[in-house]
């Protein structure tokens, strides 16, 4: 179910005429979310009502407390008039994005601010009903620390790896131990609105409202992390595909020859390009007395892991820069499949290996060019994601504001 705001719960009347009611203030509330301020002849203009429809619904909407006045704003010729704005602490958003070994929650108010940020290192993901109960401890130590009443939550969005249908609420890779479904059984036990995706789907809605894809149609965004994921905005619109599994990209062969991949096939893409490869390829060669900056971990026992890597690779960690030079001609080759396919306007690469800046656009960018028709790769532009670990989260804001203020 669709995630409501206090107001439009409370609506009395006869069905039909309270939901043509919500569906006018949702419009309003709709245009001011994502424009900011504005006065009542601007609101006229964009929801295409009445003068006087909008004045009255813009004084329910004050008297609710959804909407303030934001005192006036410039003249255009005349009396210098009335700007209304969505009042930020009406509500709140519970962010909740899983990864293998951390989590990170926030809590945002409807200006998309983050009033709340924690991040918990070594939170393992396990398909565990011991792993559910410690999620749900930490969001109820969050609430309780923050002690804003509960009915003032519109909803939880989370971000999981795997397979994820969004519209049922189910994780079917992870956290499968929900036997209702995972954000009904979330949803149940929290007492608040549960909506959720998969990573990679998420961080593309946080691209699109908060990132680099603000304002493009036609944008792919990688989750280069451990895996390989990818989330897709085309037409403007998330693409999910029939049952929410579009975009493993990270399973398409690239090798017929290659390895057995997780999965169960040979030569998938994340055999050959992979945040866990990279760390395993680099591991071994350490173990055979490669010289690299990452020996010294070895020597320390200290773990060589992805963010490791990177941090080397940044430092200019010859050998370290080749590992990830080879993984992203693989990765170029792969993406030329997809560029010739869809012909987006943006590939942003996100996740944990985007740290690495041009170190990973730089060798990517010359396998595209090798192997694409550049006509084509020509009208993509390739970049990093400038939210980086922020995505997912910045993402789950999103995807609840969408659902919340979605007009169907
Ligand atoms: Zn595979």
């Amino acid at each position: 179910m669709r995630p409501q705001f206090l107001y439009e719960k409370n609506l009395q009347g006869v069905a039909n005429s309270v939901k043509r009611k919500q569906e006018q203030y949702r419009k309003i509330v709709r245009h001011l979310y994502y424009n900011g301020a504005a006065s009542i002849a601007e609101i006229v203009k964009a929801v295409k009502m009445s003068q006087p429809l909008v004045a009255s619904l813009v004084d329910d909407l004050m008297g609710y407390g959804m909407l303030l006045d934001n005192g006036v704003g410039e003249s255009i010729g005349g009396r210098r008039p009335n700007l209304f704005c969505i009042n930020s602490e009406y509500q709140y958003v519970i962010g909740v994005d899983i990864n293998l070994h951390t989590l990170n929650l926030a809590v945002f108010d409807l200006s998309n601010k983050q009033i709340f940020r924690e991040e918990t290192k070594y939170f393992d993901l396990e398909n565990s009903d011991e792993y559910l109960n410690s999620l749900i401890e930490k969001i109820e130590s969050m609430i309780s620390q923050l002690g804003i009443p509960r009915e003032k939550y519109l909803a939880v969005g989370i971000s999981i790896p795997g397979l994820v249908d969004a519209k049922q609420g189910l994780s079917h890779t992870h956290l499968s131990v929900a036997e209702n479904g995972l954000a009904r059984v979330l949803g149940d036990r929290l007492g608040i609105n549960v909506l959720l995706d998969n990573d990679a789907r998420t961080m593309a809605l946080g691209e699109k409202a908060f990132g680099k894809a603000i304002d493009k149609e036609n944008v792919l965004c990688l989750n280069l992390s451990n895996g390989i994921g990818l989330g897709m905005i085309l037409n403007g619109e998330l693409h999910s595909g029939k049952n929410g599994f579009a975009g493993e990209f990270g399973h398409i062969l690239i090798d017929p020859e290659g390895k057995l991949c997780y999965c169960g096939k040979i030569g998938c893409l994340e055999t050959l390009t992979s945040g866990k490869i990279l760390v395993k390829n680099i591991r071994e060669a350490v173990d055979n007395g490669q010289p690299t900056l990452l020996a010294s971990y070895k020597k320390e026992n200290r773990k060589i892991d992805l963010r490791a890597v990177v941090e080397a690779i940044l430092q200019g960690d010859q050998f370290a820069i080749d590992q990830l030079n080879q993984m992203c001609e693989y990765l170029g080759k792969g993406l030329v499949t997809l560029i010739h396919l869809l012909n987006p306007e943006m590939v942003i690469i996100g996740g944990k290996i985007a740290h690495a800046g041009k170190f990973v656009i730089d060798p990517v960018t010359m396998s595209m060019n090798k192997y694409a028709m550049s006509r084509i790769s020509s009208e993509t532009e390739l970049v990093c994601s400038d939210l980086l670990d922020d995505s997912a989260l910045m993402g789950t804001m999103a995807n609840v504001m969408r659902s919340v203020l979605s007009l169907d």
